[in-house]
Order: C-alpha cells, then structure tokens, then sequence
C-alpha cells in the first residue's frame, strides 16, 4: 500500500493527494518563486505527474504559465496556491505547505544565487538548478 497525503488550497474548495515518495525536496530561491508565493523561498516536493491527483474541486483549479517551463495552479476561489506543474520535466512541485502530512526533508537549496533568505542549515547550495535538470549544477557557497 502505498503512502498517500491529502492536502488543500487555503478555502478548501481543490484537495489535492500524492501517491508514493517524491522524486525530491527543498528550497528554491527564485525570484519567481519569491514573486509568485509572496514568501522569501518556496519548499518544494517534487513529484512524478502520475502520482499527483486533484480528488475534489477541480473546476476551481486556474492556472498560469509564465514560461514553458512553470505551470503555476491555485484555488480561484480563495487565491490559494495549490502547485506548479513543470511539464518539461514530468514534475510536479505540490508545495511542501500544501501537504502538512509528508515529513519535508529538505535535500538541496536550488537558484541560491538569487536567494534573500540565505539559510545555513549545511545543505548543498546550487547556483541554479542540477545538470539533470538543465541546470549548471554548480554549488555556490551558502
Ligand atoms: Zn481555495
Ligand atoms: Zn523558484
């Protein structure tokens, strides 16, 4: 039996689940994300599109695609962010708040060189994003 873990937009109205352990977690730094979320960073859990499901509400799910790269979801009856699909990679970010359930292990900090939060915390620090990912993959100092 796989783990799952239910969440919600801020209202209630988009219930979200997650099957399975995500491919990653952490921080990114982005001013995108810093724009986007209103937060200094936003923690990620990045899961395989299969394993993310919208159980209730969907019909309330808008969405925004800035870039190719970042589909952006929310509620578009309360405004609350649900999760970005990052359709290139078959990812998608279900924001680690929007789960209180998954136990957030953070791995790695992503886009560190945009960061106005620095965090100390002895994690890895990436310039941007990893090679995989079509990134530069270098760790800048935290
Ligand atoms: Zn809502
Ligand atoms: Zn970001």
């Amino acid at each position: 039996m796989a783990e799952t873990h239910k969440g919600t937009c801020f209202c209630g109205a988009v219930e979200v689940e997650v099957t399975g352990k995500p491919e990653g977690m952490g921080y990114c730094h982005c001013s995108s994300c810093r724009s986007w979320s209103a937060g200094p960073v936003n923690a990620f859990t990045l899961w395989k599109s299969e394993n993310v499901k919208v159980t209730r509400g969907a019909e309330f799910v808008g969405h925004y695609a800035k870039t190719e790269r970042s589909d952006r979801k929310f509620c578009t009856s309360c405004g609350g962010h649900i999760m970005t699909d990052h359709p290139l990679w078959g990812l998608v970010d279900v924001y680690a708040a929007t789960i209180p359930t998954l136990h957030f292990e953070p791995g790695v900090h992503v886009n560190y060189a945009e960061t106005v939060l620095p965090m100390k915390d002895g994690l890895p620090k990436l310039k941007d994003f990893p090679a995989e990912l079509g990134g530069s993959g270098q760790s800048v100092p935290e």
